[in-house]
């Protein structure tokens, strides 16, 4: 069966792009559009921004269409949430639609990963990302589609499941884009591969898919773009970012050491809770008082646990830190500078050394400058100037940097996923929306899935030109 025979083709303005192209006095083919860089820049501008305008109604109008089964999609995901590491049916279900949207899929790529690559025709190779775990938090939504799973958390413990992150709408939004780029291929060239990717929650997935070979054994992307909802952004809008836009995020572990004994004696011991106190206020004279004033950092004591009852001086007590900076510079003076202070409360208590443990480290999410430039620029073209915003830095944590790392320039965007009638609800009762993470948290979803895939559509034609 011929291609042209099985897909619907580009919609006829944008094929119509040369005529108009001509009626300006340019040399452009009409099938298929060619990048108008080489173009005079004034006339180009308008050829594209009319180009983009036509597509951004076609994707509108096609998203409209589609809708009821892209919801259907999202809330049979919502209402199945799998945690990190767990991805099993989520990703059988993402490889399933990819397949049937016309992609090669392969499966257990860096566990439960799925890399689903889409040739057409030469040009350059853009990856489109979404992450497919969810979060051990109760939902507590109220919503008809509500998710009631419970699975055992990596402790064994049993914990209730929920996409309290919007992962459901990452990969709606993928699969809708996917499903419309398939079913209008002389609107780009090169290749496409969409992956789903496990455990970025506990920030391993993008790891474990790069170490299976995921820029080896599939096609090396030119770009890598993804995107997360924002749970205080307007759905319709979304915000761009070039430079740092997410944070370097490191747990560390510490294991303060004592000499236990009884509680009436503490000349006898050495205690790890008093030095543990010590310490807690010592780590917060790091971000005041070494990183300079003008450099994001954080560094949070989020779990504090030692001693059993009144009367006994324990052995250890353990505490748990995040860590956060942007650049690489701070990132290293915060690290050392933790070891520094535990070593040094240790020894001005007589202890023994405490133990140290640095973990699950990501990298900060840098937007390659010119990638976001780029699209920001067609995002104003397709959804209006008013619907683009600067999106503020967050010390938040991604993952997906690391592809970022690899080489790929990349670029993660933000989607506003509530809408604006919700927004301005919480604002007269003056108390934010409910933040990514909370258990009452949950996007609009036609109005938040509708503007992903927009905005997906159009930084896939833009960045796939021959
Ligand atoms: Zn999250
Ligand atoms: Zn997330």
């Amino acid at each position: 069966m011929s291609r042209l025979s099985i897909h619907t083709l580009c919609p006829a303005p944008i094929r119509l792009a040369g005529v108009i192209a001509l009626a300006a006095g340019l040399t452009v083919p009409t099938s298929p559009p060619e990048s108008m860089a080489e173009q005079p820049t004034d006339a180009a501008g308008q050829v594209a921004a009319a180009k983009e305008v036509d597509l951004a109604e076609h994707v509108r109008e096609w998203t409209a269409t589609e809708m009821p089964g892209l919801v259907t999609l999202y809330r049979h995901l919502h209402a199945h949430p799998e945690l990190s590491l767990q991805e099993k049916e989520t990703a059988t279900r993402i490889a399933a639609e990819l397949r049937a949207a016309g992609c090669t899929v392969t499966t257990g790529v860096g566990g439960h990963g799925v890399v689903a690559v889409l040739h057409n025709g030469d040009g350059p190779t853009l990856m489109l990302r979404a992450d497919m775990d969810a979060l051990p938090v109760v939902e507590q939504t109220g919503l008809d589609y509500s998710s009631f799973v419970k699975a055992r958390d990596p402790a064994g413990k049993e914990v209730g499941v929920m996409h309290a992150c919007g992962h459901d709408v990452h990969m709606t939004v993928l699969i809708g884009a996917v499903r419309y780029l398939a079913g209008h291929r002389d609107c780009w060239r090169g290749t496409l591969m969409a992956i789903g990717q496990p455990a970025e929650e506990r920030t391993m997935g993008a790891h474990a898919m790069l170490e299976d070979g995921l820029f080896d054994r599939f096609p090396r992307p030119t770009y890598a773009v993804a995107l997360h909802v924002d749970a205080a952004l307007a759905a319709g809008r979304v915000g761009v970012r070039p430079g740092y836009t997410l944070a370097n995020s490191d747990s560390i572990d510490i294991t303060i050491k004592g000499v236990g004994g009884h509680g009436a004696y503490p000349h006898t011991t050495v205690d790890p809770i008093v030095q543990a106190a010590e310490l807690v206020i010592a780590l917060q004279t790091i971000v005041s008082r070494e990183v300079k004033p003008t450099e994001p950092a954080v560094i949070t004591v989020g779990s504090i646990h030692g001693g059993t009852k009144h009367n006994i001086i324990g052995d250890s007590c353990h505490l748990q830190l995040t860590v956060r900076s942007y650049s690489d510079e701070v990132r290293t003076l915060l690290l050392a500078a933790i070891e520094r202070k535990a070593r040094s409360v240790a020894a001005a208590h007589r202890a023994p050394e405490p133990e140290i443990v640095v973990a699950e480290g990501t990298p900060a999410v840098f937007n390659d400058r010119q990638l976001a430039t780029r699209i920001e620029k067609a995002f104003r073209r397709a959804l209006g100037e008013e619907r683009v915003t600067e999106a503020e830095q967050s010390m938040g944590g991604e993952d997906f940097s690391l592809f970022g790392k690899a080489g790929v320039p990349i670029l993660m965007y933000r989607l506003g996923a509530v809408d604006e009638p919700r927004l301005a609800r919480y604002e007269s009762l003056g108390r934010p929306p409910p933040s990514l993470h909370s258990a009452t948290f949950h996007p609009d979803a036609e109005p938040t899935l509708g503007t992903g895939i927009l905005t997906m559509v159009t930084a896939a034609v833009e960045l796939l030109q021959p």
